[in-house]
């Protein structure tokens, strides 16, 4: 029977909840006893996390209270009922392991002890077998000694150890026995290491709930509202981060980039696992002692000191990254390994994105989905951010560093390697030689020249990128024979990727070549490892199913403002089965924006399989009273100018200098920060370039001191600052003097940048939103077309001016031209997407301001196409996907700029008088 929840009560919220936040928290209630998938959307400044927190937690408290009812009432003999929901009978059924389960466990508890005792588990079967192994892993071993003598002492460590894998029955060593048990599934995020082979097995929480969100900032954020509640000392709480971000061991940390702090770390837990096998060696060889403390990260050396981590973070309660990484700091213990280590336990498992849409992250950090509760937050991109975890890409420079270090590797070794070691070296050669080949434009010159010829109109270069289907990028370069999952295997298990690396970096260091120097001077791309890291993502891209993602080529080219390195690249067009492995695991999966609409989108992008009637979805207003926003859709200058910020006419001179007379008038009349939002970098340079030349920036820094959002993420911090600081010091909010004249400053933003995607810009900060335009995204982004091409069913159909080249290209001149020729063959859906992600953006942007109930803010939309007549609004209107609440608020009819003043005037006013 589904459990009835009809008023639940939830004791946990901090603070007496307004109606809505009882009315979500009740909605999400609802939907975590259903089942299934859910959409949930409220305002941002509505309280959203809280009502998430209190809602779910009270849920899992209420079901395990429920569940110790049963049990003790004896009514565990009714599970399998056909009454009883899903997740009652998995929490029964899972309560009492089958016997043969738990005898498996026994052993596997038993031969683990009898292994720390040093004594042989003696079960029958599995003897006879190992025992014939290890004969031939002797023999093995033996063949791998003799030809390891012939190679230079000093080049001993850079051989490949014999490789066997289900083919290759040749030789057999203990390595290899070892080596069968590997997963076959390739990760590209090198997460999937087994360090936790000395740990023991934790009781599995059941109801466990993972929270996840974009940012580690909107974590810290979650934890931040948890601790506020009760359940901040109820549950078992853990946060998940990336080693860049845990990392405490400081010499592993200064390599900055994620993908080498991962590799380094993994490096130094395989050098501790060898470690320790020599010791178990020599000790049972020669009775001899070792010390093993040089091996490994010094960081990870003590089971004891990871147990008191352990302990101490379940002492102080929710902890967010920042606070894990101090204490894992200051008990000298690593704390990504130790939060990691306790997920089992956990309740609430608060990690982001990537750790949870990652089927191999899931399994390297032990995420169990199965009767578990999944809520993802910020959920208004989802389908692309999904997609977009996997994607992978290889540049012209990366391959040709594999391609190098690969043939020399190969030169050295050969005489000494194996046969299956050589032939899939020969493979890796290959595959890399096919991929150059592509990229030099040694083949298929042809194909690429009557492009260039075609695209003389192009505006930068030369025409040189182009899409594929996968599986006709494999045939075309005659490497469709080749099983890249095998590859993948032999990669994954060999360790060739640092064999050749390690010994690549000793012959540039005999050269007197230094890879420090080559990463300096080209990024990543200059490290052999990293390289060779994205050849095995390209790879792993390239078994997925052909018809889910597109392989896009970038040959070199040269632009008038820089010299770009051609790229093959693997873009995800379909999250669709990657979500339905989640939904089916998991007892509930649930959506939470601050405005999720359209939801039919979304729907057919993740869930499609799911009718609509069995998505739950709920949406509430907003927290602030009505009269506390101010939405105009401005569409005339001061001048009486129309407002147009198409691509055509937004550069007109004309067309900028109607926007700066804009701003000098709204200086005048809004008090404290104004944030206006431009569709681009490159169009807000152009604006404020036009404003500074004409005289208009320096009638509007009379009024207010003018900011711009840094291209470069790490700046806009200080900047933010700064524009804080300056809104109240100098509009001197206890100042008479200073509100008449208004003071405060402006910030020019970007859509899409960091300041429009999670900063709150509440009260002073963003008084008056200004949206300049529709930020549609540039049609010439080639995987954006891609993108709406599948979106559409458009997928293999050829661009209409291009109708003579080969059947298995797309070629792409980079114009917007181009672009818009294939967005105006779409007949809806890939429109509606296009259109769709333009208004998300905006919604995204507009909704950094009004955070709390008492705050309040005018919101201009500046342009012709924001306005129009109600009755005659047809469903693709920008209008109407605009969130409810400032949809039924918004002036929207042809107002002249006159009119915008006075409203603007008697909104400041009322707020102010009703603020003193
Ligand atoms: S074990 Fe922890 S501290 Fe050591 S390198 Fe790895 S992540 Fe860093």
């Amino acid at each position: 029977m589904e459990a009835k929840e009809e008023n639940p009560k939830f004791v946990g919220f901090p603070f007496k909840p307004y109606s809505i936040q009882i009315d979500f928290m009740n909605a999400l209630y609802q939907s975590l006893n259903q089942g299934g998938v859910s959409m949930l959307e409220s305002p941002t400044g509505t309280g959203k996390t809280m009502s998430v927190i209190c809602s779910a937690l009270q849920w899992v408290l209420d079901r395990r209270l429920h569940q110790e009812d049963a049990c003790a009432n004896g009514n565990v003999g009714s599970v399998g009922s056909d009454d009883e929901p899903d997740w009652i009978r998995d929490f029964v059924v899972n309560k009492n392991p089958e016997p043969k389960e738990r005898k498996k466990k026994t052993e596997n508890k038993k031969e683990k002890l009898l292994s720390l005792l040093g004594k042989p588990y003696n079960n029958n079967n599995k003897n006879s077998r190992e025992s014939c192994k290890d004969k031939t892993a002797e023999r093995g071993c033996e063949s791998l000694q003799k030809r390891i003598d012939v190679v230079d002492s000093d080049n001993k460590e850079f051989l490949l150890e014999e490789y066997e894998s289900e083919d290759e029955k040749v030789l057999g060593t203990s390595v290899l026995s070892k080596r069968k048990t590997i997963k076959t599934d390739f990760s590209s995020s090198s997460e999937d290491e087994g360090d936790d082979e000395e740990e023991e097995e934790e009781e599995e929480k059941k109801f466990k709930v993972y929270f996840c969100s974009r940012t580690h900032s909107q974590l810290s954020q979650f934890i931040k509202e948890l601790r506020k509640t009760v359940f901040a000392n109820e549950m078992s709480v853990v946060s998940l981060g990336s080693r860049k971000n845990l990392c405490i061991n400081e010499e592993v940390q200064r390599l900055g980039n994620s993908t080498r702090i991962n590799e380094r770390c993994l490096e130094l837990q395989k050098k501790k696992k060898k470690e320790a096998i020599k010791v178990k060696n020599l000790k049972v060889g020669a009775g001899a002692c070792r010390t093993k403390a040089s091996s490994g990260c010094p960081m990870l050396s003590k089971h004891r000191a990871q147990q008191e981590f352990k302990n101490e973070v379940s002492e102080q309660g929710p902890l967010d990254i920042e606070d894990l990484a101090n204490l894992g700091r200051t008990m000298g213990t690593c704390p990504y390994y130790g939060s990691r280590s306790m997920v089992r336990r956990a309740d609430l498992v608060v990690l982001p994105y990537q750790s949870l849409f990652s089927k191999s992250s899931r399994e390297a950090l032990g995420l169990t989905l199965k009767s578990n509760i999944i809520i993802i937050d910020e959920a208004h991109n989802l389908a692309d951010s999904l997609i977009c975890m996997y994607d992978s890409k290889i540049t012209l420079l990366q391959l040709e560093t594999v391609h190098h270090h690969v043939e020399r590797y190969f030169v050295r070794f050969r005489n000494l390697l194996g046969p299956a070691n050589r032939r899939y070296i020969q493979t890796l050669m290959v595959l890399t030689r096919a991929f150059l080949q592509v990229l030099l434009n040694e083949k298929d010159g042809n194909l690429i020249d009557s492009c260039n010829d075609i695209d003389q109109a192009s505006e930068e270069s030369r025409a040189s990128d182009f899409t594929m289907a996968m599986n006709d990028f494999l045939f075309e370069q005659n490497i469709d024979n080749i099983n890249l999952v095998k590859l993948l295997k032999y990669i994954k298990e060999s360790n060739i990727m640092h064999k050749v690396s390690s010994y690549g970096e000793k012959l540039a260091t005999l050269e007197k070549i230094s890879t420090v120097d080559n990463i300096r001077e080209h990024g990543e791309e200059g490290s052999c490892l990293s390289a060779f890291q994205a050849l095995a993502d390209i790879l792993l891209s390239l078994t997925n199913n052909d018809d889910v993602g597109r392989i896009i080529i970038s040959r070199s080219k040269s632009t008038s403002l820089k010299k770009q390195s051609g790229y093959i690249k693997y873009v995800m067009l379909s999250g669709e089965r990657i979500f339905s492995k989640i939904v089916d695991e998991a007892h509930a999966v649930v959506l939470v924006g601050g405005t999720l609409q359209p939801i039919e989108e979304t729907r057919e992008r993740l869930f499609p399989w799911l009718p609509p009637n069995q998505l739950h979805f709920f949406s509430c207003g907003h927290i602030v009273p009505p009269d506390s926003i101010m939405p105009i859709a401005v569409t005339r200058g001061p001048t009486g100018r129309s407002f147009d910020f198409s691509f055509s006419s937004r550069s007109s001179p004309d067309m900028m200098r109607e926007l700066g007379l804009l701003l000098c008038n709204l200086v005048t009349v809004v008090p404290e920060g104004i944030v206006v939002f431009f569709p681009s970098f490159d169009y807000e340079s152009k604006v404020y370039q036009n404003w500074e030349s004409s005289g208009i920036l320096e009638r509007i820094t009379k009024r207010k001191r003018v900011f711009r959002e840094p291209r470069n993420n790490m700046d806009v911090e200080s900047v933010l600052k700064e524009y804080k600081d300056t809104i109240y010091t100098l509009s001197g909010l206890n100042s008479e003097v200073n509100q008449a004249s208004h003071g405060g400053a402006i910030l020019l933003a970007v859509v899409g940048a960091k300041i429009s995607e999670g900063i709150n810009l509440s009260d002073g900060m963003g008084r008056c939103i200004v949206m300049v335009g529709l930020p549609y995204a540039s049609p010439s982004d080639i995987e954006l077309l891609e993108r709406i091409k599948h979106i559409e069913g458009l997928r293999n159909s050829k661009l209409p001016e291009n109708p003579s080249f080969s059947a298995n290209y797309d070629l792409y001149s980079g114009s917007v031209q181009g672009g818009f020729d294939i967005l105006r063959s779409c007949s809806h859906r890939g429109k509606e997407y296009y259109e769709n992600l333009c208004m998300k953006a905006v919604n995204q942007s507009i909704g950094r301001a009004i955070r709390h109930i008492n705050d309040y803010a005018a919101i201009l939309l500046v342009d012709t196409r924001y306005a129009s007549d109600s009755s005659k609004r047809s469903f693709a209107h920008p209008i109407t996907k605009l969130p409810q609440w400032i949809r039924d608020r918004l002036v929207s009819s042809s107002i002249n700029y006159g009119e915008v003043h006075r409203l603007l005037h008697q909104f400041f006013k009322l707020k102010k008088t009703g603020c003193h």
